[in-house]
């Protein structure tokens, strides 16, 4: 087996398909739903034709967009095409983006026949003022819903998306959502900060002050409420926004196998408009809109529109981003391995002065942020630079 055989790597398919665009969104997705038919056709097309010898997967994530529009038989023609075509683990994680408003108990059964074995729910809220101020189709009744139908269908290993950070979102506020969350004995828990695109309604509505956004101090109490929360009540924190508990003693958290791929430098495939995919040292990535990715597919061409090449010096640098991102850090022992340098000697006196403003914590094994860090991960790891390397 080769060498990036070694690990195993993960399969994204990009559904680009949604109700209704919600105005904080820059992800792709049209809400033109005509287009579902040919679009799978072109899915499969694009499945059948990808070329990846000696790489085994564990993960197969359906994300988009909404995937939930899509009726349970495509989704399950699309995870037999993936496993048919790719070689596949017995035990690969097969995830299923949903979000209430587009599924039914009935669907949410008919996924889990079709071979969905977790599923990421985008609750954001389960507060009607936060929902209607994210533009969500979804009352907080049917959130709450959404995932009493799921566990109902068998779904035992369920991952719910929450966004904080909202304008005159308090502290009390924000305690609301992180409780109805874990009294759901959801596996998993994403707590996005929102973020503010500046090509969306919701970036042109902040850019001309129609909006005001809560303060960095008030952000920064939010996201120090959710690693408090969460982690009283049982939840290991994995990456800055990622939390999973333990659904028996002594076994694993239910961490998304999938996410970890990006963090980690496991090699990943992207289908569909807009997916990126990483085999290493080879960052690639297909067209955007939808109409070009079935264009060159009927044409009988690949859907890719760009590929980067990335240098030794790139990959570890990103390596340092990806690495700061998780609350174990980066490795050093696996680090030096991987790229032949001696991590603290090349970094150590960077590292010395983010250590004194507890922003960094070493051990024996890893460099890893501070929860003060954390919340400040991209100004720390661009300070990073290749030019240290010795
Ligand atoms: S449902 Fe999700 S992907 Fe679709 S527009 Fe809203 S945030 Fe974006």
């Amino acid at each position: 087996m080769s060498e990036i055989a070694d690990k195993f790597g993960g399969i994204y398919v990009h559904i680009p398909f949604c109700v209704k665009k919600c105005p904080y969104c820059d992800f792709y997705s049209i809400t033109d739903l005509s287009g579902v038919s040919p679009f799978l056709k072109a899915l499969r097309r694009e499945i059948e034709t990808v070329s990846v010898t000696d790489q085994v997967f564990d993960t197969l994530y359906i994300g988009g967009g909404t995937p939930s529009v899509l009726e349970a038989e495509s989704i399950r023609q699309i995870i037999d095409a993936a496993n048919t075509h790719f070689t596949v683990c017995d035990d690969i994680e097969i995830t299923l983006e949903v979000n209430p408003g587009t599924i039914s108990r009935e669907s949410l059964r008919d996924f889990r026949r079709a071979g969905v074995n977790r599923l990421n729910i985008g609750i954001q809220s389960f507060q009607s003022n936060n929902l209607r101020f994210l533009g969500r189709i979804h009352s907080a009744a049917e959130a709450a819903l959404t995932i009493e139908w799921a566990r109902q269908a068998g779904f035992d290993n369920i991952g719910l998306d929450l966004i904080y950070g909202l304008p005159a979102q308090d502290k009390e506020n924000w305690l609301g959502d992180l409780t109805r969350a874990i009294e759901t004995e959801t596996e998993h828990l994403s707590c996005y900060m929102l973020t503010i695109e500046s090509d969306t309604p919701l970036g042109r509505d902040v850019a001309a002050a129609r909006i005001q956004l809560p303060s960095d101090g008030t952000v920064r109490e939010l996201f120090d409420t959710t690693i408090d929360f969460l982690t009283t009540h049982g939840f290991v924190q994995y990456e800055i926004s990622n939390f999973a508990r333990q659904t028996g003693a002594g076994s694993e958290p239910r961490f998304s196998r999938h996410n970890q791929k990006y963090w980690s430098f496991a090699p990943y495939i992207g289908l569909g408009p807009s997916a990126h995919s990483f085999i290493e040292p080879e960052r690639y990535w297909n067209h955007r809109r939808l109409e070009n990715y079935m264009r060159q597919i009927e044409a009988g061409q690949s859907p890719i529109a760009e590929r980067e090449k990335l240098t030794r010096e790139q990959m570890i640098m990103e390596a340092i981003y990806l690495g700061l991102r998780t609350t174990p850090g980066i490795e050093l022992d696996a680090f030096g391995k991987r790229f032949g340098i001696n991590f603290l000697n090349s970094f150590e006196a960077k590292m010395a002065d983010f250590e004194k403003d507890d922003l960094l914590k070493l051990t024996q094994t890893h460099c890893a942020l501070t929860r003060k860090g954390m919340a400040f991960l991209d100004s720390i790891a661009v300070m990073f630079t290749s030019q240290d390397i010795v």
